[in-house]
């Protein structure tokens, strides 16, 4: 692959007035320095040039034999090509998964299913270098984030399951836990392994197959996940996987053979998979959009928030449907507190996902990236005022800079909509009252976040918000022990945690 025509923009550090004074000696001037190129190594990973559909334990060919690209989105160039599968490919995938839960995986005791959980965490550790630089290969996410954050909180994932699979009777006592068969699971592109960890995990501790459909800009990480499979020899059908359009995701949920469908993406085709299952007895689950209130009072640790908040929004590029992309900060520090956020905003680096120093890597595909540069000239010609810190970008690859509106009102597009990006819509309040009334004044219910030094006040404004998951003084906080879900167009039902399995089991009574 030829060596990237990227510059990362701490190799262009802003000077004079525009530089952070923070670097400065107290005359405002910026300290010229750099940090050196740490690239990671990506020969850790061996991309073969096509990859098959994982079917009944095996690499297959789509029927028809159709394929497609997954593109490197900082350089643009192709990584491989994926099986396209067909309607065809999903009733084959959909019987193997049958087949194993009726005739292997649906028969193990808990304990032998357990064994196979912690060797696939165990697995996804030993290989969580390889996994990291994929990821980050195929989605543009940083490294530091792929090797700190994804790839270690799906092994946890894992382990965190296989300690519930012969525990189900103390998870749901005085009932009998049963798997409710086989469970069709699309997945989004901004989090590809962790997204597949929480919904495979869950679902085959209680006893489930799977067939899960990774989104058509990263699939390589579920493929590499086919080969753990594999390598931790589960019972060929357990684990199924399907890259193709949208459609195939339609047609696994629209399966007769299917007893859970599980999505997680965009509200509007949330809205049509609810449609597909209306009127049968198939089990759902709808984890959607957000578009999040970071509320910042007065008694607040601005520094430590400035960080909560740099945090909240542009970790992997914005693109987390839980980001606190509207910043709601109390009327008397905003001033301070959008002086300091944008000092912060100018250490920010943007450019290659895998040099180690990124903050902000590549945008996930062309039409995200479309998306965001739409969203954010409606912010614009609404009225809002933009400020972005100086930085080159890359000068190929989907990249944006970090982005920062203040005046915003709540009518804006910027202030309502989702644009999973790293664009952050500044609002004030004064009182509390009117923080919970603009927090919640949204059509989704994913989460928030609450600075303050009183824990009363926290408790009081948790209790208030229409949101699934608070944090108070930090943001953007997962372990495999809590549930994580929404209200409203967020959708339904819970991940993580003991709410997490009650998703793939049927209670029934003694
Ligand atoms: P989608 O909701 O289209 O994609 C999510 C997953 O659903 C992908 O695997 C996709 O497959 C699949 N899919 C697409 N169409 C269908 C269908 N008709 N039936 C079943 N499955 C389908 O999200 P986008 O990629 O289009 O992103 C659009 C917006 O959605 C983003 O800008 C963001 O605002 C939001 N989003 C929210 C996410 C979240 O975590 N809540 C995650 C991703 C996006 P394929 O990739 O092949 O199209």
């Amino acid at each position: 692959m030829p060596a990237m025509a990227t510059r990362s923009a701490s190799s262009v550090v802003p000077s004079g007035p525009s530089a952070p004074n923070s670097w400065g000696f107290g005359d405002g001037q910026a300290i010229p320095w750099e940090y050196a190129p740490a690239p990671e190594a990506r020969d850790i990973v061996t991309l073969k040039d096509r990859y098959g559909l994982f079917i009944n334990g095996r690499s297959v060919a789509a029927t028809g034999g159709g394929t497609f690209d997954s593109i490197d989105p900082s350089t643009e160039l192709r990584l491989a090509s994926v099986a396209r599968a067909t309607p065809a490919d999903v009733d084959r995938a959909v019987r193997a998964a049958r087949r194993a839960q009726t005739r292997s995986w649906g028969q193990l005791s808990g304990r032998e299913r357990a064994k196979y959980l912690f060797r696939i965490s165990r697995i996804l550790q030993e290989r969580s270098r390889e996994f990291a630089v994929l990821e980050s290969m195929d989605s543009g996410k940083p490294i530091k984030e792929s090797r700190d954050v994804d790839v270690p909180l799906a092994a946890s994932h894992f382990w965190y399951y296989a300690g519930w699979a012969d525990k189900l009777d103390y998870a749901f006592p005085g009932r009998v836990a049963r798997p409710l068969g086989v469970a069709a699971q699309i997945i989004p592109w901004n989090f590809p392994l962790l997204m597949l960890a929480w919904k495979i995990a869950p679902a085959l501790a209680a006893g489930n197959t799977v067939v899960l459909k990774p989104a058509s800009t990263t699939p390589l990480s579920a493929l590499l996940f086919a080969e753990v499979c594999v390598q931790a020899d589960l019972p060929p059908g357990t684990v199924n996987i399907l890259t193709g359009p949208g459609e195939i995701g339609m047609a696994m949920v629209t399966h007769k053979g299917v007893d859970k469908v599980a999505f997680t993406g965009s509200t509007e085709i949330g809205r049509q998979i609810f449609r597909g299952v209306a009127g049968t007895d198939k089990a759902l689950t709808l984890e959607l959009g957000g578009k999040a209130a970071n509320i910042v009072f007065d008694d607040a640790p601005l520094d430590q928030a400035i960080e909560g908040i740099v945090n909240g929004i542009y970790f992997n590029q914005g693109e987390v449907c839980c980001a606190g992309s509207r910043l709601l900060v109390q009327e008397s520090i905003a001033e301070p507190l959008i002086d300091k956020l944008k000092d912060r905003l100018s250490t920010i680096r943007v450019g290659d996902p895998l040099d180690k120093n990124t903050d902000v890597g590549a945008i996930n595909s062309k039409s995200q990236l479309e998306k965001i540069t739409e969203l954010v000239q409606s912010g614009v010609d609404e009225g809002a005022e933009l400020y972005q810190p100086a930085c080159d970008l890359p000068e190929r690859g989907y990249f944006f800079r970090p982005t920062l509106f203040t005046n915003v009102a709540q009518s804006h597009r910027i202030a309502r909509e989702e644009i999973f990006g790293p664009v952050l819509s500044v609002l004030t309040f004064r009182t509390p009252d009117e923080a919970v009334e603009k927090a919640n004044n949204t059509p989704y219910g994913l989460s928030a976040g609450i600075w303050t030094d009183k824990g009363s006040r926290i408790l009081e404004m948790v209790s208030r918000m229409k949101a699934g998951v608070v944090w108070a003084n930090t943001f953007n906080r997962f372990d495999p022990t809590s549930p994580f879900g929404g209200y409203k167009e967020s959708g339904f039902g819970r991940e993580g945690g003991m709410h997490g399995l009650h998703a793939y089991v049927r209670l029934e009574d003694h």
